[in-house]
């Protein structure tokens, strides 16, 4: 048979997300899913929102973006929302940097190098530093736009916002691009947001999937100036004028709204990722200094890839890369107490046995 496909997409490689097996039932620690469910008022909002199912949604998302602006304290002009962040990435690709470069650190964020690819970027990596932290300067050196997840993954550290505010600064200077990808400040300590009420170059990108624990709803958003909100507007009108769906919007927007779950749950979640840093540590191990919902942990004797095959033979996922430099590390989500117990008993029995 012909090839029919376009050069577009032969040219594509698919992101591979975390596996999510059947065969027996496991505790998932491999694709950094919140601990906990969604906040209560996400069911009240859903179920509300199903007898209105028949009408079309609002092709602005007011209500939401309206949540969001006054969650972060700014204006709702200033906010976009999509299906998921991974499409509010892939939309900021195809607005912002099709045809054009774009410096990314090697280590991050996988899907980036996907986007470039369907969109023609220019995508330059620059390596992480040998202590796994962001080379900014070498980042502004690269060229181009930049863009980097803060905290990272899956390494879980935190660029301080000095060292973000400097990199946009300098940036803005040379009419450049910043996107920060906030998957996980909850999180952590900082935040690029105020960044966006100050330069026009800011671009931040946030998920309602990991702190807001609403990873099978598909809801993400953007925050910066009018001008970068329009022209992700106008991108995608040009492929889909509905934005989020009517479900999605009404549960983005309770769970935006409680705050005090969300930061209930997120300490919950950053008291059992301190935890258990120290019990893998005491174990032996080497943690990162996690500013996000999982831990990046490696041995100094012991295969990353032994202590995968123990942790699933004990009915636990956790992540792995096959790439060089990460090949040794393990990434584990924080579950709640009781699954980490779960973990951290593998790993001492798994490294007892060596
Ligand atoms: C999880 C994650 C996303 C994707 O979030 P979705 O909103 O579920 O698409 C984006 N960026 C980073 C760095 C992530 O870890």
């Amino acid at each position: 048979m012909r090839d029919f496909r376009s050069a577009a997409a032969r040219g594509v490689t698919p992101y591979v997300c975390g596996e999510q097996p059947t065969d027996r039932a496991y505790i998932k620690l491999n694709a950094n899913e919140n601990a906990y469910p969604p906040s209560p008022r996400v069911a009240e909002a859903v179920a509300a929102e199903v007898s209105r199912l028949q009408y079309y949604p609002d092709m602005t998302s007011a209500a939401l973006r309206g949540a969001i602006a006054a969650a972060h304290g700014v204006r709702p002009e200033q906010v976009y929302v999509g299906n998921g962040s991974d499409e509010v990435l892939a939309f900021t690709f195809l607005a912002f940097f099709a045809g054009e470069r774009l410096s990314a650190p090697d280590l991050t964020y996988s899907f980036y190098p996907c986007y470039a690819k369907l969109f023609d970027v220019d995508y330059r990596e620059v390596p992480l530093r040998q202590d796994f932290t962001v080379d900014v300067d070498g980042l502004e050196a690269s060229g181009g736009g930049v863009i980097f997840a803060n905290p990272n993954a899956p390494t879980s550290l935190e660029l301080g916002q000095d060292a973000v505010r400097a990199l946009a600064l300098r940036l803005s200077e040379q009419d450049r691009l910043l996107v920060v990808d906030e998957a996980y400040a909850a999180f952590g300590e900082g935040t690029a947001i105020p960044l966006t009420q100050e330069l026009d170059n800011v671009l931040v990108v946030r998920t309602l999937s990991k702190a807001h624990a609403l990873a099978g709803l598909r809801a993400g958003y953007a925050i910066g100036c009018e001008a970068l909100i329009g022209a992700l507007q106008g991108v995608k009108d040009s492929v889909n004028s509905y934005p989020v769906d009517r479900i999605a919007a009404a549960a983005a927007q309770a769970a935006v709204e409680d705050e005090a779950y969300l930061r209930r749950t997120v300490s919950m979640i950053c008291r059992t990722r301190d935890e258990t840093a120290r019990r893998l540590r005491a174990l032996g191990m080497t943690v990162l200094p996690s500013r996000t919902n999982f831990l990046f942990a490696t041995h100094p004797r012991v295969q990353a890839r032994a202590l995968l095959a123990a942790l699933r033979a004990d009915g636990i996922l956790v992540r792995h890369f096959q790439r060089p430099r990460l090949e040794n590390f393990l990434r584990i989500t924080v579950g709640t107490d009781e699954q980490m117990d779960r973990v951290v008993d593998s790993l001492a029995r798994a490294l007892g046995a060596q």
